[in-house]
């Protein structure tokens, strides 16, 4: 991908103190004409030590927290005056120097940096993150006490520091580490799957992960076809508190007690989306990533559990939706957003699914994953060629109702 973001350098983390210091190179590009000025946000307890680049006049870091994410909540302005205007697709090549404590975040808790766990993202920004919600790449050398293991969306050991990298699917880098992973390994067809627990607590946690996946896989497999990606990587946080978070590769999860059944759906929606991802997850389009991996979940759980397990759960999202607002234009800030995108979404699948059939609805996910469908158009384009005018009309009004 041209013109994106990214971050190159090194950190060191020093987790007995809670410290990171960093050196860090960010090529930023420009998203419009005559640019005077960029916003960055950074963890609020980080001191900016240096900012050099032979394109910024001066640079303000605020003391006080920004409300500017709905995510990211404590975190802090490093607003960069530039000497001269620049245009759309301008590089601004900049240096950073700095060092800070990043302690437990006081709301999800899922940051930190600490003896027992290392776990820093974008929810407590350890690098200056761009304030337009942007795609970026990471190559970042980690130096840390040895007896730590990293792990990240990809994490290696190479003369003596740890490379973690991330491709540009997404604006963040995930870095996690412990002096007690245990490590499982699953493989099933092409693909290997790496499951990482750091606590007593998470084993079973990981029995029930491992217990799951080769079957989760080998339906994924049957239901969509092939999926270029062949690693994954599931970590069980040592921590109750915050939830999980996944990202292209990385799977974080908290040590939270579901049921079985519940884990296994969570699991199945989880990993179709190294098949259900790539559409616009900053809008409404988000629904091809998020309903569809939903749907996906409840048709592996028909697979594993019955049909009567499954209508008695399309049935309770069915009731849960009926007043949630349409998913063609919805607001990402709508309060039923997250409702909208991951129940009612699946509901009109599963209308979809009795109208066309179950056979020719396996057809349609397999197409619109052949032929990398990332746009609600090209998904109307699709039902038009495969079912015909009507259908797709059906879909249009479902979608805009
Ligand atoms: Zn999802």
């Amino acid at each position: 991908m041209e013109n994106t973001n990214f971050y190159e350098g090194k950190i060191r983390i020093v987790p007995k103190n809670k410290e990171i210091y960093a050196l860090l190179n960010l090529d930023y590009y420009v998203l419009q004409d005559s640019t005077e000025e960029i916003n960055l946000y950074i963890y609020k307890d980080i001191n900016i030590d240096q900012i050099t680049s032979e394109d910024v006049k001066d640079y303000a870091v605020s003391n006080e927290i920004s409300n500017w994410s709905p995510f990211i909540l404590e975190s802090k302005q490093i607003k960069i005056h530039l000497n001269k205007k620049k245009n759309k697709g301008d590089v601004i090549k900049l240096q950073f120097k700095y060092h800070g404590k990043i302690n437990t975040l006081k709301k999800y808790e899922v940051n930190r940096i600490n003896e027992e766990w290392v776990e820093i993202s974008l929810y407590s920004p350890w690098f200056p993150l761009a304030e337009e919600n942007r795609k970026a790449a990471f190559q970042i050398r980690v130096d840390i006490e040895d007896g730590y293991e990293v792990v990240g969306q990809k994490a290696r050991k190479q003369n003596g520091y740890w490379i973690v990298e991330s491709d540009n699917m997404v604006n963040d880098c995930t870095i996690l580490a412990s002096k007690n992973f245990k490590k499982r390994i699953v493989r099933e067809r092409r693909m290997t799957i790496k499951i990482y627990n750091a606590s007593i607590e998470g084993e079973k946690i990981a029995e029930k992960i491992e217990k799951h996946l080769g079957f989760i896989i080998k339906t994924c497999f049957d239901y969509f076809g092939k999926t270029n990606v062949e690693e994954f990587t599931i970590v069980i946080a040592p921590r109750s508190e915050g939830g999980g978070y996944c990202r292209p590769g990385l799977l974080v999860v908290a040590l939270e007690d579901v049921d079985d059944k519940n884990y296994f759906k969570f699991l199945s929606h989880e990993i179709s989306h190294l098949w259900w991802m790539g559409a616009d997850s900053s809008t409404w389009e988000d629904w091809l990533n998020e309903s569809f991996a939903e749907y996906s979940a409840l048709l592996l759980y028909k697979e594993k559990y019955g049909n009567a397990e499954f209508e008695r759960k399309i049935e309770k999202y069915r009731q849960a939706v009926t007043d949630c607002p349409p998913i063609y234009g919805l607001s990402r800030s709508d309060e039923k957003a997250f409702l909208t995108l991951y129940a009612k979404g699946p509901v009109i699948l599963n209308k979809l699914e009795k109208k066309i059939g179950s056979d020719n609805f396996k057809k349609l996910l397999k197409e619109l994953l052949a032929k990398n469908i990332k746009t609600t158009d090209g998904f109307f384009k699709t039902v038009k060629n495969m079912f015909g005018e009507d259908t797709a009309k059906f879909m249009e009004k479902e979608l805009k109702s």
